[in-house]
């Protein structure tokens, strides 16, 4: 399965894997070692546009499971994403590697305003862009705001990188000891199986208009890039096969 190596990427980074073992917040020597594994990729020459998560500050679900308005908690969610993208570019200049916030609820002293024609040229400037924010709607996740501006920007593939996990099981691999790794698999299967791969909006949008998916483990440096160099690992997940 293993193919060239690809010249436009999107990561996502879900909050999760921004806590480390802490399990919530920011551990700075993880997201250090992220930035590590990043600037090895734009060594390549290769483009980078990262989503990032709130996951391990706020999540809406959890605010609104427990009374809150379900928009405001998730628009608080969104500005938890804005942290961990400011976090995520302080370590990547500490590597060395220009970066680029764009965040698509406004705040212009912080970040630039998400423009996709500018995120493009950053791009073909060799800067890492960070899209934080989410989508700026409430109800949507931010592997749905990987899916759509991968598909705006027209990056080839969707690394997601997890940090509990190497790919896609048919179960819980930490609860059932029988739960089979997938090398590949279609995004109607995931749909069909409810395999927790991202939520349904999200594969949706990645099978509508066929942006593969590569599911890996974050925490083996190196894996990055492995990953955009096409070598096999974790799980690949395509639009039809
Ligand atoms: N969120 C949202 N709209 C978006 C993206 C994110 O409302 O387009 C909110 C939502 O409340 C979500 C939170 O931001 O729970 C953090 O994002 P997510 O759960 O996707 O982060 P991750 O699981 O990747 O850490």
């Amino acid at each position: 399965m293993a193919q060239g190596r690809y010249n436009r990427v999107v990561l996502k980074l879900s909050g999760e894997a921004l806590a480390g073992n802490m399990g919530y917040g920011i551990d700075p020597s993880v997201i250090q070692s992220i930035a590590k594994q990043i600037q090895e990729v734009v060594e390549l020459d290769v483009e980078v546009a990262v989503v990032v998560g709130g996951g391990n500050i706020w999540r809406g679900m959890a605010g609104s499971a427990k009374g809150m308005d379900r928009a405001t908690a998730d628009y608080m969610g969104m500005l938890a994403t804005v942290m961990n993208g400011l976090a995520l570019q302080d370590a990547l200049e500490t590597e060395g590697v220009p970066t680029r916030v764009q965040t698509s609820i406004e705040m212009r002293q912080v970040a630039e305003p998400y423009i996709r024609r500018r995120a493009i040229r950053h791009l073909e400037k060799k800067r890492v862009i960070i899209f934080a924010g989410g989508t700026g709607n409430p109800y949507f996740s931010t592997d749905t705001t990987a899916a759509l501006r991968a598909a705006e920007i027209e990056a080839e593939v969707i690394l997601m990188a997890k940090n509990n996990v190497d790919g896609v099981y048919s179960a819980d691999p930490s609860v059932d000891p029988s739960a089979r790794k997938y090398d590949q698999l279609s995004f109607l299967d995931v749909l069909k199986e409810g395999l927790a791969v991202m939520d349904s909006t999200a594969s949706s949008l990645c099978m509508d208009n066929d942006i593969p998916l590569i599911v890996f483990s974050i925490m083996e440096e190196g894996n990055i890039k492995r990953a955009v160099s096409g070598d096999d690992i974790g799980t690949i997940v395509r639009g039809n096969q």
